[in-house]
Formats: structure tokens, C-alpha cells, sequence
């Protein structure tokens, strides 16, 4: 299945956790779950949402190692290298194990779509692997 995000800043962490709870819950299956975004500048990562300002550093952090703009030779074309390196080093999915039709995330993982050149609509996959 997929679904679209509408992000509405330029960079911001989405907790799609539930969604992706309520998707394992009633396909009813074992395995795995692929959560996938099929974009250049997005990526999907996994980590506490518990304290609200963890966001708000890692997106500080990645943004302190990325510089918006570097003299990026892409920047000539669109202006977004930054929003495309981010995207390539935390990736554009993950795999979470499935275990009695629930997802085996630590008690203080969260899953989040990383909007890295917003606002823009996003679109998100799940599938179940067997
Ligand atoms: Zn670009």
C-alpha cells in the first residue's frame, strides 16, 4: 500500500509510526515490513519521538555536517545537492522485523519520513516481505 505526506517545512521529521502499525496489524501477516519513499530528497529513519526535540537535533546535526549549499555542482540546476546528500546518507527505506502481527520496534523506536526539501508531497510505501 501507499499514502501521501504533505510536509509543510523545509526540513522536518514525520512520525508515521501508527500508520505503520495499523498497516502490519491488519494485513495479518508475518515477515518483514519495507517502508520505502520513492524520492531524491526525502529518506525514512527510526528513532525516538518519546522526547519531541530529538527531531530537532538530528535534524540540527545533519544539517551541521550537510551544508545547505557548498558550492555543489548541482546547485547550477536545481539548488537542492544538500537536500540530495541527506537523502543518500540516511537513505530512502528501512526493514522492520514482523513478529505475532506486530512490528519489533525497541520501546523507544518511532519511524520517520525526513523531509529535506520541502514543502512537497511525499509519497510512502509498505510492503510486506515473506
Ligand atoms: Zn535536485
Amino acid at each position: 500500500m501507499e499514502f501521501t505526506i504533505k510536509t509543510t517545512k523545509h526540513h522536518e521529521l514525520i512520525d508515521i509510526t501508527q500508520k505503520a502499525k495499523d498497516f502490519v496489524k491488519e494485513s495479518k501477516e508475518d515477515g518483514a515490513l519495507l517502508i520505502y519513499v520513492p524520492h531524491v530528497t526525502a529518506a525514512i529513519t527510526i528513532n525516538e519521538n518519546a522526547d519531541p526535540n530529538i527531531k530537532d537535533d538530528i535534524l540540527k546535526a545533519i544539517n551541521n555536517a550537510i551544508p545547505e549549499h557548498d558550492n555543489y555542482q548541482h546547485d547550477k540546476m536545481d539548488n537542492n545537492a544538500g537536500a540530495h546528500i541527506k537523502s543518500t546518507i540516511v537513505g530512502c527505506s528501512q526493514i522492520i522485523p514482523i513478529k505475532d502481527k506486530k512490528l519489533q520496534l525497541g520501546q523507544w523506536q518511532d519511524i520517520f519520513l525526513c523531509e529535506f526539501d520541502g514543502p512537497r508531497t511525499r509519497t510512502v510505501i509498505f510492503k510486506i516481505l515473506h
